[in-house]
Order: C-alpha cells, then structure tokens, then sequence
C-alpha cells in the first residue's frame, strides 16, 4: 500500500497553485517564448541577460536582470544561449551552485562536438544539477501552440530530484516529459532534432536507385529497340506506358524486401542456434525501416492503379482498338473469343484488385492510430499473414500478367527480358524461403529458438 502511494506521488505532478520563480537566461526567440507559455502556466519568471532594458518584445509579467541577480531569483536556470557562448557561466559559477540548470541547446551538425552541451555545461559549472529538456520543442511551435506534432520533451540528468522539477515544468505546460536516463543520453537526445527522416531514408533511396535503373532498362526495350529496328517512334510511352511498368515492379520489388529481411533473420537464427545474439548492423538496420519501404511500394502500387485507369482513354490505346476493328470490317472476319485468354485476363485482374486491397489495408494498419488499438497477436497476424498473402496475391498477379510470355523469343529484346520478369525475381525468393521455412523440420527449432532455447548456449556469452 505504502509502495503504491510513493509511486503515486512520484508521478504526479506539483498540483500546489503557487509556482517557484524561474530564471531564464537569454532573452532571444527560445528564451522569450518559453518564459511566455511558463507566465500562462503561473510560473513567475525572471530573465538574466547582458541588457537590463526591457525590450517591447518581453512578457509583461517578468523582470529582466543580470545574469548573477537573475541567478540568485531562483532554483532552477533555463540556459536559453547557444553552446559557444556558455563561457560567460563559469564567472558565475559560485552563484550557480546547487542550482538545477536547464540545457535546451542545440547543435548544427549532428555529433558536432565530442561530449554533449549538457555535459560540457556540467563541466563549466560542476557545482549546478544539470539537467537537458525542451531541446526538440520550437520556439514558434511554444509561441503559436501548435504543440501536437511535439508534445513529447526529452528528460535526462544525473541528480533525480533536479530531473523531477523539470518534469514537473514540463507537465505544468501541457506537454509530456519523456525521462531518457542519466546525462549519458543528452548527446542521442541533441542528435534527434538534426535527424532528417532517418527510417525513410533507405526506403527513398533504393527506390530512387531502382527507378533510375528500370525507367533506363524499359527506355532501351521499348523505345530506342524499336526504333533501331522498326524505325517506329515510340517516345510518347515516357508518359504513362513506361511509368505504368515501373510502378508495379517497384511496388511488387518493395513489397518483398519488406518480407526478405524476415526470412534471412530465421535463417540467422536456425543457423546460429540462438536469438541471443545480435544481427547483423545492415540487417537490423533494414529491419527497422520495414514499415517505410512497405508504404513506399504502397505509394508505387497506387500509382500503378492511377495509371492503369487511364489506360482506356489513351489515344494509342483507342486507335489500336479501332485499327483492329476496321481490320476486320475490311477482311469480313471477326476475330473469335478466346476463352483462355479471357480466363488469363480476368484472373489477372481479380488477383490485382485482391492483391491491392490487402495492400491498402496493410497500410492502413501500418498508422500508429489505428496500429495502437490492436493487440500484438492481431497486428502480426495483418502484418505478417495478411502481408504473405498479399505478396502471393502480386506475384501471381504478376505471373499471370506474363503468361506464356516467359519462354517466348520474341519477348526478349537484345537479349533483355520484360522488367516484369525481373519483379518476379525478389518475390519469388522469398516466399519460396518462406514455404520451405514452414516446414515442421525447421518451423518447430525455429519457434523454440525463438521462445529462449539455445542449441548452443556458449554463443550468449
Ligand atoms: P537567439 O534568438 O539567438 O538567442 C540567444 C540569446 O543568447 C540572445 O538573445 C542573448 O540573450 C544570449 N546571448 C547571445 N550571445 C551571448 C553571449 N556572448 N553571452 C551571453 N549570452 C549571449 O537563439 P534562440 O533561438 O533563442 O536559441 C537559444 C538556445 O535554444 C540555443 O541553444 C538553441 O539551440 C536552443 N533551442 C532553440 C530553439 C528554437 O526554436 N529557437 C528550439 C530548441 C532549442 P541576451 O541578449 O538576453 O543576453
């Protein structure tokens, strides 16, 4: 009982009305906005700074000081400066004693100098509680209150109770104090406003690198080969044919990169007789940015939809249709069903259209919102069973699409298959990995490494 109280009181935040005066050194865009939205939430505020002239641009409510008086307002000290200037503290460091100083700094670079500005700071002033919070909250997200995409404040600091006063400011402001550790994580935290989407990174490249590569393959199958042999002008497929051909093999290339890392993992594992040891840095890192490539081939997917629409009200697509009519009108001859082949075309479609709608629903599943509300069994079986399904229903999609083309001469140009052929090739990896995985020779080791058991236990060391 006593326990659980503790913890409460732990957690909760300072509900008394009267707030403790804080000191804000600097008065430029950070300092001034911070010092803003803490005098809405009753905190009386003080500014140190190298003018006492209080600037129009000031709340109201707060005194502007000099450092050394400001300092002396107040327990807690918001360093509201960049990193370079800290030296004018160590002068003060005799007032700063025992004080809880706040880093919100930020760098340029990431990584840009070898220790932490929060861990420089505590070296200026050893006497002070350091602590780093609000380094990846904006000035002008403070100011407007839109504060929804940045809710979140980073926390970390060596002295507990100096942290939990800043938590507590942090609560008092509306936003959510995330505690990170000791001192130790401010580097990791001042790195994180300097990231520039790092899980999309890898994604947008190789389907950067992958475009380049298949819009250049179809540009010398489809348009320079004909001209060279046929001398037909076939330029105009740059707009939709040849976009209609990439985006589908992105989206089925894409698609099975997402599975593939999965696959090599058990590999890994049924290899090494453990899940004690780590993976590979490339496989991790590919691991961690599945849900990115899985929604750029979405992207690529719908595009390939999009572009498939059209088809009909293209001028090439109506004058072949017509040509063909009045071909036969003029020989008196109408061409016959083929039943085989509408069989192959409506099957086409129906896998396509299948295999797009567990995609989109693979996506949608994929947004924290809605991923939140499901439990861990239901989003691996969307994610993982739903997924395989969704690459078998694209890959036969795709199988059909080619049809016996595959074996055909005629198909090959310059030796050159169709790009859809080389789609086939990722996908088919994988789920044939996959199948022979399930079986119950490698699926039963495989789930008992997975729940903890080592063929070999030494490799945990
Ligand atoms: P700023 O507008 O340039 O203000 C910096 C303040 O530092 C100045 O107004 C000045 O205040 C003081 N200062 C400048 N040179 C000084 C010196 N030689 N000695 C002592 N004090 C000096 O910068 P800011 O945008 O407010 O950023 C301040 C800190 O907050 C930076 O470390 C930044 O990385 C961090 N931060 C900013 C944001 C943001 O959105 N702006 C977001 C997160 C973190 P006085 O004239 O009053 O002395």
């Amino acid at each position: 009982m006593n326990k659980n109280s503790s913890n409460i009181m732990a957690l909760a935040p300072n509900t008394s009305n009267k707030r403790e005066t804080v000191c804000i050194f600097g008065t430029g865009d950070f300092g001034r906005a911070l010092g803003h939205k803490m005098i809405q939430s009753g905190y009386p505020i003080v500014f140190g700074s190298r003018s006492t002239q209080k600037s129009s641009l000031i709340p109201n409510d707060a005194e502007v000081l000099s450092h050394a008086e400001a300092a002396q307002k107040a327990a807690i000290i918001i360093i509201a400066i960049q990193r370079q200037h800290y030296n004018f503290l160590t002068p003060l460091a005799e007032i700063l004693h025992g004080k809880v100083l706040v880093d919100i700094s930020n760098n340029l670079k990431i990584n840009q100098y070898p220790e932490s500005n929060a861990e420089y700071l505590a070296q200026l002033v050893p006497g002070a509680k350091v602590v780093k919070a609000f380094n990846t909250v904006s000035a002008w997200a403070l100011q407007s209150g839109t504060l929804d995409a940045s809710r979140q404040v980073f926390v970390c600091g060596d002295d507990m109770e100096a942290k939990q006063m800043v938590m507590d400011i942090v609560r008092a402001l509306g936003l959510t104090p995330l505690d990170q550790g000791s001192l130790l994580a401010a580097q990791e935290i001042e790195n994180y406003p300097l990231q520039l989407f790092p899980m999309w990174k890898l994604p947008i490249l190789l389907s950067l690198g992958l475009t380049a590569f298949f819009f250049f393959y179809c540009l010398t199958r489809d348009i320079i080969y004909p001209y060279v042999y046929e001398n037909e002008d076939f330029s105009f497929f740059i707009a939709i044919s040849i976009p209609n051909r990439i985006c589908p093999v992105l989206a089925l290339i894409l698609l099975a990169l997402v599975y593939l890392p999965g696959v090599l993992a058990a590999i890994i594992q049924l290899y090494r007789g453990t899940k004690y040891r780590r993976f590979p840095d490339w496989l991790d890192k590919w691991m961690l940015c599945r849900k990115q490539l899985g929604l750029v081939a979405l992207a690529f997917a719908s595009l390939h939809v999009l572009y498939t629409l059209v088809i009909p009200i293209r001028s090439f697509v109506r004058w072949r249709i017509s040509s063909s009519t009045v071909s036969q009108a003029l020989n008196n001859k109408t061409e016959p069903l083929n039943n085989t082949y509408a069989w192959l075309s409506d099957s086409y479609l129906a896998l396509g259209i299948l295999g797009f709608f567990l995609f989109v629903l693979l996506g949608i599943t994929s947004l924290p919102s809605v991923s939140n509300n499901v439990n861990w069994r239901e989003f691996r079986f969307v994610q993982s069973k739903l997924g395989y399904l969704t690459l078998v229903l694209c890959t036969a999609h795709t199988l059909v699409y080619g049809g016996n083309r595959f074996l055909n001469p005629s198909s090959y140009r310059w030796y050159l298959p169709n790009a859809y052929m080389l789609s086939l090739i990722v996908p088919c990896i994988v789920l044939v990995v996959k199948f022979v995985l399930v079986f119950p020779c490698l699926d039963k080791p495989l789930t008992r490494i997975r729940q903890g058991w080592e063929r070999n236990p030494k490799y945990s060391e």
